[in-house]
């Protein structure tokens, strides 16, 4: 088959997967041209959030673990925590996809798949994306846009010395399926943005030690943590040193989120949803995270967590 051949055979394949996808898309009230144009049209009167991830196949998953559709999922779910985290309620999103040729076209109607039932489930609108095809392993890249939920979004550098640390679900032993599986806390998120004064929030991806950080940089404070109250998840407990997976593993995709004492008080004693909410420390004057440890000793919170180097 000679180039031009080729390449009007990838064409045909491209177009026929976006008029799929695009058959496949349900209808918003604020989108007002989708997919099959130059660019989307959308119309939101609100503030915007913006939220970007990258997945590469060897780097952050293997088909030998995963399935196409999770892979398509996860894609989308991690930005939806992301947007999530900041308060917010996420409305249209964008996918670019490398595709492996060597896998076909029906690989990437499983990824799409896999993505647009989230999307769905969720009522995000894909209103866009890029699709093409290479020798070189699957890469995916979602953006998804959304609206804070209150006038402002929450942001990490909004801790307040007091605070109480408070952490969504349970964490560790991701590896083992929910860094697949799991749900974008987005109920959990738009409750507690609604009904209470959250200070600082972040979605934990790199693992709660690491995460932790960030807020504690970006409000130029330091943290209080203590071991025994982390809620570790039962996947895992039976692991010797099991807290440090759920310090470091990552992936878990909670929320983790600083209020005032009075806030976490309520929240603790009657928590406005099924999702469990445990408080694991407290925020203090200085910098950097201390851990106590069951037995009343207190160290610098070790440097675990999940990160790229290059
Ligand atoms: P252009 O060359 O003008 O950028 P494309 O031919 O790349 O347009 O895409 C055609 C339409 O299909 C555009 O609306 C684009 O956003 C959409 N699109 C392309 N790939 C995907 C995909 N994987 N998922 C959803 N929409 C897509
Ligand atoms: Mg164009």
């Amino acid at each position: 088959m000679g180039y031009d051949q080729m390449k009007e055979d990838c064409l045909v394949h491209e177009f026929e997967l976006i008029q799929t996808i695009r058959s496949r898309q349900r209808e918003y009230p604020w989108v007002k041209l989708g997919i099959g144009d130059d660019a989307a049209l959308i119309s939101t009167p609100e503030d915007t959030l913006v939220a970007v991830d990258l997945l590469m196949e060897g780097v952050h998953f293997d088909f030998s673990e995963v399935t196409p559709a999770q892979v398509g999922r996860k894609a989308l779910a991690v930005n939806l925590s992301d947007i999530a985290a900041m308060g917010g309620s996420p409305h249209s999103a964008v996918v670019s996809v490398a595709l492996p040729k060597s896998r076909g076209g029906d690989f990437a109607l499983e990824v799409q798949q896999g993505l647009q039932a989230l999307a769905e489930e969720y009522q995000v609108a894909l209103i866009g994306g890029d699709t093409n095809t290479w020798d070189g392993p699957f890469v995916i890249s979602v953006t998804v846009l959304g609206a804070p939920i209150r006038d402002r979004a929450i942001p990490r550098s909004g801790a307040r010395v007091g605070d109480w640390i408070c952490v969504t679900g349970e964490l560790g032993g991701s590896r083992q399926g929910k860094h697949v599986l799991f749900t974008p806390r987005l109920q959990e998120a738009r409750i507690l943005t609604e009904q209470f004064e959250i200070h600082s929030m972040i979605d934990l991806s790199d693992g709660l030690a690491s995460d932790l950080r960030h807020i504690l940089r970006e409000s130029r404070l330091g943290a209080l943590i203590e071991l025994a109250q982390i809620p570790v998840s039962e996947h895992i407990v039976h692991l010797p040193k099991a807290w440090e997976h759920a310090l470091g593993d990552g992936e878990d995709f909670e929320l983790l989120f600083t209020v005032s004492p009075q806030v976490g008080e309520v929240l603790i004693k009657s928590p406005p949803f099924i999702t469990q909410i445990t408080k694991i420390g407290e925020i203090v004057a200085g910098s950097g995270a201390r851990l106590i440890y069951p037995s009343g000793y207190i160290s610098d919170l070790p440097k675990l967590g999940w990160k790229h180097v290059f």
